[in-house]
């Protein structure tokens, strides 16, 4: 599943979600921006990524979670040491932009291994997320989802 950097997120959706945009849905075909990233990003999006207890109240930024989970589009690795690896999707809150991101939590792969560059205003709002601020994404979403018209 590939969609371009900044592209309204619709994934499984019937139509786009407003102000939810797509981040590092790579491919193993399409080319994508490659370069330096920071390591402290990679640090951030994996303790986002890591096991944090589920529930209100709590910070927990990983939402359709899938059994089983997705190898990596690039170069098919599967079975990450981190179980969400693949098998998660990240929402990230830009509170000054007043949107959110949306990545797979193939992106830690994405940026380790495949040199991934994500945009820059996907990485301020990482950087800028308080993890200990209680934070929902799957109710988030949830609530996204149900203010889009019936089919
Ligand atoms: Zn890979």
């Amino acid at each position: 599943m590939v969609y371009a950097d900044l592209s309204p997120y619709e994934y499984c959706l019937p139509i786009a979600l407003p102000d939810v945009l797509n981040v590092g849905w790579l491919d193993g075909s399409s080319s994508f921006s490659r370069g330096v990233v920071s390591p402290r990003l990679l640090e951030k999006l994996t303790a986002m990524l890591d096991a944090w207890p589920a529930g209100a109240g709590f910070f927990d930024a990983r939402f359709n979670l899938v059994r089983g989970g997705h190898a990596c589009a690039v170069c098919g690795m599967s079975g990450f040491h981190n179980p969400y690896v693949g098998a998660c999707e990240l929402l990230v809150p830009d509170r000054e932009a007043g949107h959110y991101f949306v990545a797979p939590s193939l992106v830690v792969h994405y940026l380790s291994e495949h040199a991934y560059q994500p945009p820059a205003g996907f990485v301020d709002a990482v950087m800028r997320v308080d993890m200990q601020r209680p934070f929902d994404a799957q109710a988030i979403y949830d609530a996204l989802v149900a203010t889009q018209p019936p089919d």
